[in-house]
């Protein structure tokens, strides 16, 4: 049987240090969100936003402090119940060699063909399924995608993947403005009842976030609504 997860996050004074650094990129973070609650992560490149999403998916354990998802301590949980809890739009979008269809059944194993194609031409990949459609092979030996193909099947990806957790990095940097406006609708929209953490630095969506966290060298300096920064 597998437990309801409610998507609660609980981010309790963390500082991390890269092993080959004397420096912690992050200082006494704390960030609280309740489920269905929605956070922009703002703040210059290098400042530490992407290391935090780092610590959140357990990749790799904070120093100091601690992270608690449904109030239970990220190093108590199952890595599978993990991954079925979390959603991750990665600012990197891996692309493995293989066919069009096995790089989305990664997001969901039981996904069907249909499901497959009613989502790439959400995110207006329909291109991506003329000729040999899902058995299009990608990567080495196959069809090399652009910068903004990749991206889109990330966004597939977590269309696809229903956690009640959703994480993204700059999910639309290198898409042009209306194609970016279109992608962070349907993410706002599929993420509804969703507890998410959005990294941006982009203007585009946050009137839909409860909280905005402006970080500067690891730590947040501001935090607020979007009408009030
Ligand atoms: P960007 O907006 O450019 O994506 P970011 O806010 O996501 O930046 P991070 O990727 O979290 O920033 O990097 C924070 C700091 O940690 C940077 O100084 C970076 O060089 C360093 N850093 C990132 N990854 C590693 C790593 N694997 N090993 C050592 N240092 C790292
Ligand atoms: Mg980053």
């Amino acid at each position: 049987h597998e437990a309801q997860v409610n998507g609660d996050i609980a981010i309790d004074d963390i500082s991390y240090t890269y092993y080959d650094s004397d420096q912690p990129v992050l200082k006494n973070i704390s960030i609280s969100l309740k489920q269905g609650e929605k956070l922009a992560l703002l703040g210059r490149t290098g400042c530490g936003k992407s290391t935090l999403l780092q610590l959140l998916t357990r990749n790799w354990d904070p120093q100091q402090g601690k992270i608690s998802i449904d109030g239970v301590e990220l190093p108590k949980w199952q890595e599978a119940s993990l991954r079925q809890a979390i959603t991750v739009v990665s600012q990197r979008v891996d692309i493995f060699n293989g066919t069009l269809r096995e790089n989305l059944l990664m997001a969901k194993p039981e996904g069907s063909d249909r499901e497959f194609s009613k989502v790439l031409t959400k995110v207006g990949l329909e291109t991506l399924l003329k000729g040999k459609g899902l058995d299009t092979w990608l990567g080495e030996g196959g069809r090399q995608l652009s910068g903004g193909e990749r991206r889109r099947i990330g966004i597939a990806r977590a269309l696809l993947h229903d956690a009640p957790i959703l994480l993204m990095d700059e999910p639309t940097e290198g898409l042009d403005r209306r194609t970016e406006q279109q992608i962070i609708s349907l993410l706002i929209e599929h993420a509804k009842e969703k507890t998410v953490l959005f990294i941006t630095h982009r203007l585009v969506g946050l009137e839909e976030m409860d909280q905005i966290c402006l970080m500067d060298e690891g730590e947040i300096i501001e935090r607020g609504k979007h009408t009030e920064l």
